[in-house]
């Protein structure tokens, strides 16, 4: 059993626009996301597949009743943060604010436990540990923010375990799929990374995980699902590689990825580990 994420943003939101659209515009942006997260639902509907949702607390705000349609369809609900700012960014104080906003809109929205955290562009790094500690103490249970990678800009912490591991505070960690070539980890299980690799790279990797014991967590965003959106055309041109290549591939990517291999929301795939937290009365 592998886990499925999708982190629940607007088009207009991703870092790689950062430089051109300003957060104080975003209600400026005909939203997409309703439209883009009910074709990801229906998906996995199809696939008779359930995932975990990462949700912006912003979106959750802005379209509860989109929040609610992914709870009556059985899927984990979990926080993408509030307002999509990088957590090496912010303060301690300024993360701990963005984290209870985001929890406080999904909480308005639904009521169900939220025990899953995924920081915008996997921005816990070695400068920004104290999250984990934040998280903790906020009441989630799990963070899936690190990304064990060497060669990004914005993200990765080289060494860090590829693989589910309690974090010294005692939050467990989930880390987004990589796959170890030589001595390198190459990202191969989501994002810009599942569009633009061949399928068949995607499929080897989680094989395999798979095949050494462990599950492969997976990670896709609604507006990877949308190859009509709005071009943002001053953008630098790295930006809009990473954002629109093969936009029109993922769709049947995933389809075929969730007939080949089982797929669960993360708080039931590592429902092992998160349940020695209480003695497994939950
Ligand atoms: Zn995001």
């Amino acid at each position: 059993m592998n886990a499925l994420s999708i982190d629940v943003e607007d088009y207009f939101q991703v870092h790689a626009f950062e430089k051109v659209i300003r957060r104080a515009d975003w209600d400026k942006y005909a939203p997409r996301v309703v439209q883009n997260t009910r074709r990801v639902l229906s998906i996995l509907s199809d696939c008779d597949t359930r995932a975990t949702f990462f949700i912006l607390g912003w979106i959750a705000e802005r379209f509860p009743a989109l929040v609610q349609e992914i709870v009556s369809a059985g899927h984990e609900i979990a926080t993408h943060g509030y307002a999509h700012e990088l957590i090496y960014r912010q303060t301690p104080a300024e993360f701990e604010a963005d984290l209870e906003k985001s929890l406080s809109a999904i909480q308005r929205a639904v009521s169900v436990p939220v025990w899953g955290f995924r920081a915008p562009a996997f921005s816990i790094t070695k400068q920004s540990l104290w999250a984990l500690d934040i998280l903790k103490k906020n009441g989630l249970r799990y963070d899936s923010s690190i990304f064990p990678l060497a060669a990004h800009d914005r993200y990765g912490i080289p060494d860090a375990q590829r693989f589910a591991h309690r974090t010294e505070v005692g939050l467990w960690e989930f880390p987004v799929s990589t796959l170890r070539l030589a001595r390198w980890n190459l990202p191969v299980a989501g994002g810009g990374y599942f569009r633009l690799y061949p399928a068949w790279l995607t499929r080897f990797a989680i094989r395999r995980i798979n095949a050494g014991g462990n599950p492969a967590v997976v990670y896709l965003h609604p507006w990877e699902f949308d190859p009509e959106q709005p071009r943002v055309e001053n953008a630098s041109a790295l930006s809009k590689f990473r954002h629109y290549v093969n936009l029109d591939r993922t769709e049947s990517r995933l389809r075929r990825l969730l007939k080949e291999f089982r797929f669960a929301p993360l708080r039931e795939v590592f429902a092992p580990q998160l349940n020695t937290d209480n003695g497994g009365r939950d």
